[in-house]
């Protein structure tokens, strides 16, 4: 089953009389249940492409379908939908709200689908406890560690049980061992059958993954199976 098809895509950023061509021509499937790194260098058009697969921006040429529905015919609060129920998001940064607890960064995006207030802090409890912080439900984010927060937002982005978990460098800003961590949750929740994709330029990273497409100056380069993962 497809979950994201991205069709002969590009993307020009335009700045006054400059042209910034991010994606050059980009066809990708991502198939239900697995488990894809992109991998290239910086500036190679990786953070461009996840944002388009995850509905944050649109393509300058070409379609990219979320389950079969052709992003370019939607409108802005239809794009917002499909943000909060399919796709669940981590970034480099966490991008946690401070002033809230781990529990309730957790419950934001079930706020904002309408969930009732006792499911979602039931559901919330439950993927912390998942993510393996049941006991630090009531921390601030600057009372824990990168690691503990980059799991507060992997929580966060599994609250909507979406399609796909899109990743952007989520090891980025975390030391080595808490980067296993992390990537050791990943490879647990693909195991249990959750769709993922990595943007990353590490190839300690790439390991992870069971396919891996090699991206460079906006264009896939390659692709091969990871026999090893
Ligand atoms: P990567 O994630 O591989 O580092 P990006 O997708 O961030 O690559 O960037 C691809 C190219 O597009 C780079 O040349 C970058 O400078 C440019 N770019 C990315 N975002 C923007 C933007 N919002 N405005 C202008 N240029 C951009
Ligand atoms: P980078 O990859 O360049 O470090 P991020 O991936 O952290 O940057 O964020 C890139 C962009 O995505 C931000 O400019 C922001 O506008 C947008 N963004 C971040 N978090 C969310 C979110 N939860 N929902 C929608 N858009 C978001």
């Amino acid at each position: 089953v497809e979950i994201i098809r991205v069709e002969n895509v590009k993307k020009i950023y335009r700045m006054g009389d400059n042209e910034v061509k991010a994606l050059d021509g980009v066809s990708l499937v991502v198939e239900e249940g697995e488990f894809l790194i992109v991998m290239g260098p910086s500036g190679s058009g990786k953070t461009t492409l996840l944002h388009l697969m995850g509905c944050l921006d649109k393509p300058t040429e070409g379609e990219i379908y979320i389950a079969a529905t052709a992003v370019s015919k939607l409108n802005d609060s239809q794009l917002a939908k499909i943000r909060n129920k399919m796709i669940g998001f981590v970034f480099q940064q966490f991008n946690l709200l401070p002033r809230l607890t781990a529990l309730e960064n957790v419950e934001l995006p079930m706020i904002y689908a309408g969930v009732p207030k006792a499911v979602r802090r039931k559901k919330a409890k439950e993927l912390l406890e998942l993510v393996g912080l049941g006991d630090r439900l009531h921390h601030r984010p600057t009372q824990l560690s990168g690691g503990q927060m980059q799991r507060v937002a992997i929580a966060r982005a599994l609250a909507n049980d979406p399609m796909v978990l899109l990743a952007d460098e989520p090891t980025g800003n975390l030391d080595s061992k808490s980067g296993e961590e992390i990537l050791k949750i990943f490879s647990e929740l693909n195991e249990r059958g959750q769709t993922i994709v990595i943007v990353t330029h590490d190839p300690e990273v790439a390991k992870h993954g069971d396919r891996i497409v090699r991206m460079r100056d906006g264009k896939i380069v390659s692709e091969e199976v990871n026999v090893h993962a």
